[in-house]
């Protein structure tokens, strides 16, 4: 996939692709952000661009114009055409040249497959310009791997190019992350989200944008995420915000609560209480980031649930900005609490009601 099919990253993906085209980038690259971010299918574009056979002049960021912005012809770099040989190899992982090194899930990666990788990057190119190494999670590099690596990383080889990725690179040797400039990927926005879900999952938009509002800024978890389920989850969060508007008991709280845990028997199955209440999380969290923005910009294309505009306009009535912010730290703090340490998904829904 070429940059420019790439979602967000627009200042990123047009540095990399400026460097390509000047021949400045650095050999030894890390690539650190949340987890489903598009990372790693940065790393196989740029793989793709240094050894496409009709590589494109490109301005990364035109498909995506910014007013009041004038053209730069500074802006300009260079993309895989997508379409040769080499760059179809890549994207089916088979060409002689790109090795991508991935572990199993909770698996580390061991220098039983770093001692190929780097040998791999000692050769002249097979078949196309660059000999380049993709190692994801590298935070699941064992010490052993970590150092085996740095020789590499201090002198690549001139027609070598390592990119790692990681979404903890605090966990890598110090070592490791002073040999290889950063590239911090950000959370994708909804809208980002969501255009990748109509153009290239088949999503109707109005599912794409619920599903995307969920997401947490990431592409994979809206991709892996059943759209009913999050569909569900929202109006879950809707009907518990707009009851607890107009809660005036602790009783009438707790049953909001009730309704937070509440499994529906047919659809939710034998789901746990820990499962059914994190998208439910999620989607409070997203509606009152949206509730926020609402009651400054009123229905501005940046809400994530632009569609819920009557129930957000409802919600500003009781939800002044002091609450909102209040409501958004404690949802975190619900979120982690479950998602991270486990806790027992009732008894937060219980201590969550009293702080929104
Ligand atoms: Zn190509």
């Amino acid at each position: 996939m070429p940059f420019r099919d790439i979602a967000g990253h627009r200042s990123i993906l047009t540095l990399l692709s400026r460097a390509v085209m000047r021949e400045s980038f650095l050999p030894t690259l890390l690539f650190v952000g949340p987890n489903g971010v598009g990372k790693r299918r940065t790393a196989m574009a740029l793989a793709q661009v240094v050894n496409c056979e009709k590589p494109v002049s490109s301005k990364i960021d035109s498909a995506y114009p910014t007013a009041g912005r004038k053209s730069d012809t500074s802006d300009v770099g260079v993309d895989a055409c997508g379409q040769c040989e080499s760059c179809q190899r890549i994207d089916r992982e088979l060409h002689a040249d790109v090795l991508l090194v991935a572990s199993g899930e909770n698996e580390p990666i061991k220098i039983e497959q770093i001692r190929p990788a780097i040998e791999h990057s000692s050769y002249r190119p097979f078949e196309g310009r660059r000999r380049c190494v993709i190692i994801d999670d590298a935070d699941k590099l064992t010490l052993a791997a970590q150092s085996a690596l740095l020789k590499s990383l201090e002198e690549p080889p001139s027609t070598s190019l390592f990119v790692l990725v990681s979404a903890r690179p605090d966990t890598l040797l110090v070592t490791v992350r002073s040999r290889c400039p950063q590239f911090r990927f950000g959370p994708l926005t909804p809208a980002e989200i969501a255009a990748v879900l109509v153009r290239s999952h088949n999503y109707s938009e109005t599912d794409a944008n619920i599903t995307a509002a969920s997401a947490d800024g990431s592409l994979k978890a809206a991709v892996d995420a059943n759209t009913d389920e999050v569909s569900r989850a929202r109006d879950v969060a809707v009907r518990t915000l707009l009851a607890l508007a107009a809660a005036d008991s602790p009783k009438r709280r707790l049953a909001c609560a009730q309704v937070l845990v509440k499994k529906e028997k047919k659809l939710d199955g034998a789901i746990k209480d820990r499962d059914l209440l994190i998208p439910r999380l999620r989607a409070l969290t997203s509606i009152l980031r949206d509730v926020g923005i609402f009651s400054v910009r009123g229905n501005d294309k940046v809400l994530a649930n632009a569609d819920l505009g009557d129930e957000l306009q409802r919600m500003t009535r009781s939800y002044d900005s002091s609450r909102v912010i209040h409501g958004f730290s404690a949802v975190d703090r619900a979120l982690y609490a479950v998602a991270k340490r486990n806790a027992n998904p009732k008894i937060v829904a219980n201590w969550l009601v009293f702080q929104l």
